[in-house]
């Protein structure tokens, strides 16, 4: 498709054109700023100022999911995992405030909730999750009422969730329920629980903290964990495996055998790549995931769109995380720009690490090194690994890597 055509697809919406002010080889439009969206929109314009990158994103800012959970236990706050997008408006790309509704991949544009149509060459779609509400009975409306929460996408649940546990008297009972892998984060709800429980032992002693798993066992640094737990949280963190929550009620939650009482319910229901991907026919597997070739991010369903994040069909040994997302976004950048440079695209080794506090000062770690093997990305052998021991500089390292990666993606 040629420049002229683009810009009259633009149509209704106003799109003053970047800043080099030369000519504009093509147009990328990412939907999503998150830390996929985020870093492939800032990366493209880094690597060739001649491509034009408008990225879609429905939020007002980038909340960040890495260290919410620190948010909830007090130990940090909204406005430090709050982050705005003029860092990359400064790089020249053009931050359209919008929800993306459609996708027609065979006229290369897309439609705005606000009404107007975007043209791209290439479109990069990282849209994160959506809940799949239905697989647990009475959800939504407890989530609409307000009592029961997911806080599994950073925002106002995260504001609402730290203010119950503050609100619960002591002596109350805090339940978690983790759905079975995959999901976003692997670590995340241990580190979650392990915040939680923090926070009780220092404010209120006679509380709990129950984690409902309905995986058999923590599905990651799960010697790690259970360590911190046995040492720091006896008698206040209690973790059962293989007990999926089916359900919620007032004041309970279900599970396949059981109804459990607590006094604050955070369920994290099953999920899948974001809405916007399930409507453009970017998902290919188990009604869930959306699976691309792993040189370029771009889908296996749908040529022309690079799907990155937490919406892919994760590679052997590769979790859902930032850090992931981040890496996604550098191979389809590069790719982008190759492709748009008439350049064949080179296959990218790409790494991942996860760190999870276990108290305000102690952090673990995970690790992993991932590399094109002929068919996809697999992880190199004797690479990565987790953490010998819980400790107060893996923790210096956890705020340095957060404090990396929302500059690395947003600035
Ligand atoms: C509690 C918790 C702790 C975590 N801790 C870590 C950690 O320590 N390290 C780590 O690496 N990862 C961590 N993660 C995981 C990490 O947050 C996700 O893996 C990451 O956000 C995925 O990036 P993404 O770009 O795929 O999706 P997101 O970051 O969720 O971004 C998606 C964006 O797309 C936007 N969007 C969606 N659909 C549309 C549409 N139709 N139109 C316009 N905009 C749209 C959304 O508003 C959103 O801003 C954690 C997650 C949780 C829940």
């Amino acid at each position: 498709m040629k420049r002229r055509e683009f810009l009259k697809l633009a149509g209704a919406v106003s799109l003053a054109g970047c800043a080099t002010g030369a000519p504009s080889k093509a147009r990328v439009v990412v939907i999503g700023g998150g830390f996929g969206g985020a870093t492939a929109a800032k990366y493209i314009r880094m690597w060739d100022p001649s491509i034009d990158v408008v990225l879609i994103e429905r939020d007002a800012g980038f909340v960040s999911c890495p260290i919410s959970n620190l948010v909830l236990a007090g130990y940090s706050t909204m406005g430090e995992i709050s982050h705005g997008y003029d860092g990359l408006r400064r790089r020249g790309v053009q931050v359209v405030r919008d929800n993306v509704t459609a996708i027609d991949a065979a006229r290369k544009s897309v439609r705005l909730g606000s009404g107007g149509e975007i043209a791209y060459e290439r479109l990069v779609v990282s849209p994160g999750i959506d809940f799949m509400f239905g697989e647990v009975a009475g959800f939504q409306e407890a989530m609409q009422a307000g009592t029961v929460l997911h806080a599994w996408k950073a925002g106002p649940q995260t504001v609402a969730l730290r203010a119950q546990l503050e609100a619960m008297p002591d002596g109350g009972t805090y339940v978690l329920s983790v759905p079975l892998a995959p999901y976003r984060c692997p670590p995340g709800p241990y580190e979650r629980a392990s915040m939680v429980a923090a926070y009780f032992k220092q404010a209120k002693p006679r509380s709990k903290v129950l984690v409902l798993d309905a995986n058999p066992d923590v599905t990651s640094k799960a010697a790690l964990f259970k360590a911190a737990w046995k040492d720091l949280y006896p008698g206040i963190l209690e973790f059962r495996g293989n007990s999926k929550v089916v359900g919620v009620e007032r004041g309970a939650v279900r599970t396949e055998f059981d109804t459990i009482h607590g006094d604050v319910l955070n369920v994290v229901p099953p999920h899948r790549a974001g809405d916007i991907a399930a409507r453009a026919g970017l998902i290919t597997t188990n009604n869930r995931w959306c699976d691309v070739d792993w040189r370029t991010m771009e889908s296996k369903a749908v040529k022309g769109v690079h799907v990155l994040g937490d919406a892919t069909l994760s590679a052997s040994g590769m979790p859902k995380s930032g850090s992931m997302a981040n890496n996604h976004a550098k191979i389809a950048a590069a790719a982008i720009v190759e492709q748009l440079n008439g350049r064949a695209p080179q296959p990218v080794k790409i790494i991942n690490t996860c760190y999870s506090f276990v108290s305000q000062k102690e952090a673990i770690r995970v690790s992993s090194v991932h590399e094109w093997d002929g068919n996809t990305l697999t992880p190199v052998k004797g690479s990565g690994g987790v953490s010998a021991a819980r400790s107060e500089p893996e923790a210096t390292y956890a705020w340095n890597w957060a404090r990396t990666i929302w500059a690395d993606s947003l600035t």
